[in-house]
């Protein structure tokens, strides 16, 4: 799960992280008299959305007057921000971040991650913060350190001290960063974060350490031992249809293309996008309805499928080990009753009860075009809906 930087920044200063100064403003008013509030005389307005790049797409403006923060917040609330991270269709800004503007001297990049070859909790830093890390890593690996933190031992000053290196800090700052990076390390560990990314880490003109930006996700997991952070989930930052499917815990993923699947395991359902694209279509969605799933679990995911006016055709790949063949015929049907079928659909079913789950699509009426293996089955989604185009 993601949040705003906003409120990525209140969760950091629980634990003590230097950030800036600000508050959240959901109406130009709100901007304002949070401007009002604070000393100037730099002011800098940040539009709050799940995506970044937004410095470089216009929704990070540092401006010197509160008539400036007007005319800025006018103009981004409800703007459609476009940024290397939103793709070509951007995202509605409707929250703004006011914050205290920070005179610049250096500007650092610092990450926090699971590393999943080391399974250790990583930092990730280097000089070159600001701009595009993927950019530093891929031309100046060199000037990127990680960082490994050994949960028996947990941050200890030599990490700091490498840190410190990497980043060339001075004494003060150093004292600084030990406070900053064990801030950042209990807060990452407490709240069961995936990652934490900080960029720009800024030295101020002062010689101090703030966080200037802050991006968080948490792990989905462990969600439920912390109400306080679904508290903070931003729904109109979602895909309406990814929304619906956490409600039933579906591992359900909206995407851009035409066929629909329903699929089982989570590597059956990559095979099937993959193959769906070997014959020349796009898939409409990942979608894997997991092991122990009910009728009522796949009839929520069947409608989820229909619901999408993209898609063009459905394909049910179920290969039944623990979930079985007749559960997921029994779930299609309950659907199609509801909702209907106005596009075609492939039935391809294996494993326990296949007879059965065969047999109750044959005799349900259905207009089911039933396949052999994968390969049928997606040559001929593939077929029917470019038949029916
Ligand atoms: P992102 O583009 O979505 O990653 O947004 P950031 O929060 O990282 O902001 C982009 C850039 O705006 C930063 O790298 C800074 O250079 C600049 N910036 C952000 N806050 C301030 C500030 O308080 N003062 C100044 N001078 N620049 C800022
Ligand atoms: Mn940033």
């Amino acid at each position: 799960m993601n949040i705003h930087e906003y409120q990525a920044k209140e969760v950091l200063r629980q634990y003590g992280v230097p950030t800036g100064k600000g508050a959240p403003a959901f109406t130009v008013e709100e901007a304002v008299k949070i401007a009002e509030g604070q000393p100037g005389p730099v002011w800098v307005i940040k539009a709050q959305i799940h995506a970044g790049g937004r410095g470089k797409g216009g929704g990070v403006k540092v401006v010197k007057s509160v008539d400036d923060v007007r005319a800025e917040a006018a103009r981004m609330l409800g703007m459609n921000l476009v940024t290397h991270q939103t793709g070509p269709k951007g995202k509605q800004v409707n929250r703004l971040y006011i914050e205290e503007g920070t005179a610049i001297a250096k500007e650092f990049y610092l990450s926090m991650l699971v590393d999943r070859a080391t399974s250790r909790v990583a930092f990730i830093v280097s000089t070159e913060g600001g701009m595009d890390i993927e950019k530093v890593a891929h031309d100046t690996p060199e000037k990127i350190a990680t960082i490994h933190v050994d949960p028996a031992t947990g941050l200890c000053p030599h990490h700091v001290r490498t840190i410190a290196k990497t980043l060339k800090l001075d004494g003060p700052q150093t004292k600084q960063m030990s406070k900053l990076a064990s801030g950042l390390y209990n807060a990452f560990l407490e709240k069961d974060m995936s990652l934490l990314e900080i960029n720009p880490l800024v030295v101020t003109k002062d010689g101090n350490l703030i966080c200037l930006d802050a991006k968080i996700n948490f792990d989905s997991n462990a969600l439920f031992r912390h109400p306080e952070i679904v508290a903070l989930r931003d729904e109109t930052e979602e895909d309406p249809k990814e929304i619906e499917a956490s409600k039933f815990d579906l591992s359900y993923v909206a995407l851009d293309g035409t066929i629909g699947c329903m699929v089982n395991g989570a590597g059956l359902a990559m095979a099937t996008m993959d193959i769906i694209k070997l014959y020349g279509a796009e898939p409409a969605n990942f979608l894997d309805v997991g092991g122990g799933a009910t009728k009522e679990k796949v009839a929520a995911a069947f409608k989820i499928i229909t619901a999408d006016p993209r898609v063009k055709g459905i394909l049910v790949n179920i290969f039944g080990g623990i979930m079985k063949c007749d559960i997921i015929a029994e779930g299609v049907i309950a659907a199609v009753k509801e909702v209907g079928l106005k596009v075609p659909l492939v039935v391809r079913l294996e494993g326990t009860n296949v007879d059965l789950g065969k047999a109750i699509i044959r005799n349900s009426g259905l207009n089911v075009i039933p396949a052999d293996d994968l390969n049928d089955a997606a040559k001929k989604i593939v077929k029917a809906v470019k038949e029916a185009a």
